[in-house]
C-alpha cells in the first residue's frame, strides 16, 4: 500500500532515547518522524520515572533536613502534608519538561505521530491512532527506542493497593503500612518518599543485599542511616502469594527472613525489575531479531541485525538508565547520517537518589575482584570533610579505584548527600584516563563535598594533609 508519511529517519518511542535520537537526526538535516503512543513526549523517564521521582525525593529530603535541624538548635512544628499540593507540584514539573520537549520537536520540524507503532516490513511502520485511525510511515532508516515496562508478579491480585512505580508515583494516599517488593534503586527511592511522608515500610529482597550493583561498603553507610525507616528488611526472602482483603493486601513470604504469618499491607509496591518492549512492535516483520526476554541486540554502532534499523535505550539491555539511552541515541542518529560514530563508554554511572545518595561509576570493587583486575583503592571519609561536618552530614565517604597496571582511575563510588551530583567528576576522570596526581593536584574549591574526590586521590598518593 501507499505510505501516508515518508521520512529519512523514523524513531519509534519518545523517551530519552527516542527524543534524543530524533532531535539529533533532525539537527543533522534528516527528515525525521517520531512515533509515540502517549500524548506527551519524554517516555518513562519524564512522565513516570526519573523526573517525578526526583521531584518527590527532593521534597522528602527537605522535610528530613528540616526535621534534623533540631540538632542545630532550630525546631519546626510537625509538617502539614497537603497531598494534592505535592502531586500538583510534581505534575507541574513533568508538564514543564514534556511541554518543553514538544516545543523542541516543533522547532526542529520533527513530525510527531501519536499512536501505537508496529512494523509492517523493513521499510514501513503502521501507527494505530486513537479511534482506530491508521497511518503508514515509510522510512529509509529506523531507530527503535520503545523502552521497557515494569515486571509484574503473576500472583499479585489486581487491586488498586498493588502498584508498580507508576502507581506509587501517583501518591493517591499515604498508607500506614507498605511493602516494597524488590530492594533495587527504584523500590528504595519510593520507600524513601513514603517513609518520610509517614509510612512504615517493609522491604523484601530475594538476593542477599539491597541495592545490588553497588559495592557493599557504600551500601552499608546508607543502611545505617536508613535503618529507622524500615519495619523489617527481609533479605534472601521472596513473596509467594498475596490476597486482597478488606483490611489490606495479605502477603505470604518464603525464605530466610520470612515471617511465619502472612503480613497485612495498605500498599504493595512491586519493583522487581523492568522488561524490554521488544516483543510488542512486530519487529519480526522488519526482520529484526528479538531475544526471548524481549531485548534487541545491537553492535557498537547501535545497529540491529538489519543494517538500516538501529535500537537504543532500555530495549537494548542493561543498565536501563536514561543517560545511557541518550548517548546511544546520538550514536544511532550519527551513524544513520553516515558518520563513523561508536558507543564505546568507559563508564556509565549509577545513582540511587536516596538519603544519603549512593553513586558509583566505572568498575566496582566487586567487578574488579570478579575480573581479576588488581586495583589500588583510596577512601576519603567525610568525617574529615569540613563541609560535610558543617552540613551535619558527615556519614559518607568517597572512594577511588586505580588500576595497578596502568595507574589510572577505573572506578569510584560516593555515599553521602549530593553523591549523584559529585560522581560526575569521577566519570570524567575515568573517561580521561586520569592518574591520581591529575585529580589530586587539581585545585578543588574549599569547603565543598567535591573536594573529597581530590582528597581521595591524595590519600592514594600517600600525602593527604586533611587526614591524621
Ligand atoms: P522509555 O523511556 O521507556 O520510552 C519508550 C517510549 O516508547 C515510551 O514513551 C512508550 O510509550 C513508547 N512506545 C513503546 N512502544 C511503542 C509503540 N509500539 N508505539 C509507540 N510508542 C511506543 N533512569 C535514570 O537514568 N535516572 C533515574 O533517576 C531514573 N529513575 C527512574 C525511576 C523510575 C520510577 C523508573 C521506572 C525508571 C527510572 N529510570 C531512571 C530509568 C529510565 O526511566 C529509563 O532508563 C529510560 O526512560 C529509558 O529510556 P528509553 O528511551 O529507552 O525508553
Amino acid at each position: 500500500g501507499k505510505a501516508d508519511i515518508e521520512c529519512e529517519v523514523l524513531v519509534l518511542g519518545a523517551g530519552p532515547g527516542g527524543y534524543s535520537a530524533a532531535f539529533r537526526s533532525a539537527d543533522l538535516g534528516m527528515k525525521t518522524v517520531l512515533v509515540e503512543r502517549y500524548a506527551t513526549l519524554g517516555g518513562v523517564c519524564l512522565n513516570v520515572g526519573c523526573i517525578p521521582s526526583k521531584a518527590l525525593l527532593h521534597t522528602a529530603s527537605v522535610m528530613d533536613e528540616v526535621k534534623n535541624l533540631g540538632h542545630h538548635g532550630i525546631k519546626f512544628a510537625a509538617p502539614e502534608i497537603d497531598l494534592d499540593g505535592l502531586r500538583g507540584f510534581k505534575d507541574g514539573v513533568i508538564k514543564k519538561l514534556t511541554g518543553g520537549l514538544a516545543g523542541m520537536a516543533k522547532a526542529r520540524k520533527v513530525e510527531v505521530v501519536t499512536g501505537v507503532g508496529s512494523f509492517l516490513d523493513p521499510y514501513h511502520l503502521e501507527v494505530l491512532g486513537e479511534g482506530g485511525a491508521k497511518k503508514v510511515v515509510k522510512f529509509a532508516k529506523a531507530i527503535i527506542a520503545a523502552g521497557s515496562q515494569a515486571v509484574k508478579l503473576p500472583f499479585m491480585p489486581v487491586d488498586e493497593r498493588v502498584v508498580d512505580s507508576t502507581g506509587a508515583l501517583l501518591l493517591k494516599s499515604i498508607p500506614k503500612r507498605m511493602l516494597v517488593v524488590g530492594g533495587g534503586i527504584i523500590g528504595l527511592e519510593m520507600a524513601t518518599v513514603y517513609s518520610t511522608l509517614g509510612t512504615r515500610i517493609d522491604v523484601v529482597e530475594m538476593l542477599d543485599g539491597l541495592m545490588q550493583g553497588a559495592d557493599r561498603d557504600l551500601v552499608k553507610v546508607w543502611e545505617k542511616v536508613n535503618a529507622p525507616r524500615f519495619g523489617s528488611v527481609m533479605l534472601k526472602t521472596k513473596t509467594v502469594g498475596a490476597k486482597a482483603t478488606k483490611a489490606g493486601i495479605e502477603v505470604k513470604f518464603e525464605g530466610e527472613k520470612a515471617p511465619s504469618e502472612p503480613q497485612l499491607y495498605d500498599l504493595v509496591l512491586v519493583a522487581v525489575g523492568r522488561s524490554p518492549n521488544g516483543k510488542k512492535i512486530a519487529a519480526d516483520k522488519a526482520g529484526v531479531a528479538v531475544t526471548d526476554r524481549g531485548f534487541i541486540n545491537v553492535d557498537k554502532q547501535m545497529r540491529t541485525n538489519v543494517p538500516h534499523i538501529f535500537a537504543i535505550g532500555d530495549i537494548v539491555g542493561q543498565p536501563m538508565l536514561a543517560h545511557k539511552a541518550v548517548h546511544e541515541a546520538h550514536v544511532a542518529a550519527e551513524v544513520a547520517h553516515g558518520e563513523a560514530a561508536y558507543f564505546d563508554a568507559r563508564q556509565i554511572p549509577s545513582v540511587a537518589y536516596t538519603d544519603p545518595e549512593v553513586a558509583w561509576a566505572g568498575k566496582t570493587e566487586e567487578q574488579c575482584k570478579a575480573e581479576g583486575i588488581k586495583i589500588g583503592k583510596a577512601v576519603f571519609p567525610w568525617a574529615a570533610s569540613g563541609r560535610a561536618i558543617a552540613n551535619g552530614r558527615d556519614e559518607g565517604f568517597t572512594k577511588l579505584l586505580f588500576d595497578e597496571a596502568t595507574h589510572r582511575v577505573i572506578g569510584g563510588g560516593i555515599v553521602g548527600t549530593h553523591a549523584g551530583d559529585l560522581i560526575s567528576e569521577v566519570c570524567l576522570a575515568i573517561e580521561m584516563g586520569c592518574e591520581p596526581a591529575d585529580i589530586g593536584k587539581t585545585i578543588h574549591p574549599h569547603p565543598t563535598l567535591g573536594e573529597s574526590i581530590g582528597m581521595a586521590a591524595e590519600v592514594f598518593e600517600g600525602h593527604c594533609t586533611d587526614l591524621p
